[in-house]
């Protein structure tokens, strides 16, 4: 199988472009018919939303956040002003917790798990995945509907799920099922790796043919590095529940955004514009519905807290002619020191050097003190065995990595108004271990 919906996937860009009008145009009449909070904006602005003709006029309409989601439901309002379907069509119910803690609700028809589906079964195909693969998905069923919608994307294209929910499955699994793919983190797939080597099972020998690596954004180096030790590619998917679902093909080149099924723009910090491709900025997502189609929650111009930038709008190698981005990262994770700002996947590039993997399991945690005047970076990286562990070449494997392209912070660096210092635990030994829950590995303490 080479493409799950050839004839979308490989469309000319300008048959596309108008494919994706067209859908915009019945999407935002949907919002205007179905949605009470669009209902609203329409009549209060005067806005027809036989205005909106194409991509560009969605700039017209306002940027939605999660606060504005939360300020639209109970207990803020009688209804859910979101919602864009009766009950009767609603067929699943989810809720996604953001930063602050008070869930957003979320409403999905058959129609949206019949779309969902089919981004992932794209992407499962653009992967070479196909019928006769056995996939274990290790990310968690629950109100999160990656799991459930990859699985449901598996039946369309006719591959087998171990539906395990998360990494700690026994190793059984993999030596009864032989199973050809894995769909996890980069961190749960490094620590399944060691532990198939502690039962002796060496994972470059072991069924996996490819992994799928999602859930969090992570640096190039941590991801050769997770190629390195299950001798297999590993391909990227980014997915929320507000529908993205973008997958790497088997050519890396970014990830396919499908472009027919949700409009993606990348905009300025301020909100306020589109910025070119090939620079970075924030992801706005808008639902697209093809003519016909219902959804249960209809965003337009969702802010959703990730930055990217578009990698291309041409023709990829693969034969897809759907934009690519960049894997995204969260605008959660970027901190600023003397105005200058990083990520916590810089952080990880500078860990995952690798010389460094010689000394190091991967796992780290990372710490800012400090004020105004003076910012000191703690990184803690967790060795295989402390007293082998060779400090002077990681520390400056690290600091030579995460200074490379941040001018701004190796001047503050040589001024001494930032300093990194660095911590080598042994194994178990980082402070996130003792929480429960996902890891928190850039903390800001100043
Ligand atoms: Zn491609």
């Amino acid at each position: 199988m080479e493409y799950y919906n050839e004839d979308i996937e490989t469309l000319q860009r300008e048959e596309l472009d108008a494919l994706v009008d067209d859908n915009i145009r019945y999407t935002v009449r949907y919002a205007y018919e179905n949605s009470p909070f669009y209902r609203k904006w329409f009549d209060k602005t005067g806005v027809s939303p036989s205005d909106v003709k194409n991509h560009e006029d969605l700039r017209e309409l306002p940027i939605i956040s999660g606060s504005v989601i939360r300020e639209k439901q109970p207990p803020e309002t009688k209804d859910f002003e979101f919602k864009s379907s009766s009950w009767a069509d609603v067929f699943t119910i989810h809720e996604t917790s953001g930063t602050s803690g008070v869930p957003k609700s979320f409403f999905l028809t058959w129609d949206d798990w019949e779309r969902y589906a089919e981004k992932y079964a794209r992407a499962f195909v653009s992967q070479n995945f196909g019928p006769g693969d056995r996939v274990v998905v290790c990310a968690s069923y629950g109100m999160n509907v990656g799991a459930n919608t990859m699985t449901f994307g598996a039946h369309k294209m006719g591959m087998s799920i171990i539906p395990e929910g998360k990494c700690t499955f026994p190793v059984r699994i993999i030596n009864n099922y032989k199973p050809t793919g894995i769909v996890g983190s980069v961190f749960k797939l490094l620590r399944l790796a060691k532990r198939l080597e502690l039962e002796g099972i060496t994972p470059q020998e072991s069924s996996i043919e490819r992994l799928i690596a999602g859930g969090e954004s992570f640096s190039e180096e941590s991801r050769s590095y997770l190629e390195e030790v299950w001798g297999v590619p590993v391909y990227n998917t980014y997915g929320s529940t507000e529908g993205t679902m973008c997958g790497e093909c088997t050519k890396k080149l970014g990830l396919h955004v499908p472009e027919d099924m949700v409009h993606l723009d990348v905009y300025n910090p301020n909100l306020e514009n589109f910025v070119n491709d090939g620079e970075c900025g924030r992801i706005v997502l808008t639902t697209l519905l093809p003519p016909g189609g219902k959804t249960g929650n209809l965003l337009i111009n969702y802010d959703t807290d990730d930055t990217t930038v578009v990698v291309s709008r041409e023709k990829c190698k693969c034969g897809r002619t759907h934009m690519r981005i960049m894997n995204p990262q969260r605008e959660a994770e970027t901190v600023f020191v003397g105005g200058f700002p990083f990520n916590r996947v810089d952080v990880e590039q500078g860990v995952f050097q690798r010389e460094n993997m010689e000394y190091l399991t991967g796992e780290y945690e990372a710490f800012l003190y400090g004020d105004d005047e003076e910012t000191t970076l703690r990184v803690r990286m967790e060795c295989k065995n402390a007293p082998d562990c060779d400090r002077d070449t990681i520390e400056d494997n690290f600091i030579k990595s995460f200074l490379k392209y941040k001018p701004g912070l190796l001047q503050a660096h040589i001024d001494g108004t930032f300093n990194i210092i660095f911590d080598f635990p042994e194994p178990e030994g980082l402070e996130f271990y003792k929480i429960k829950g996902r890891p928190k590995r850039l903390v800001d303490r100043r």
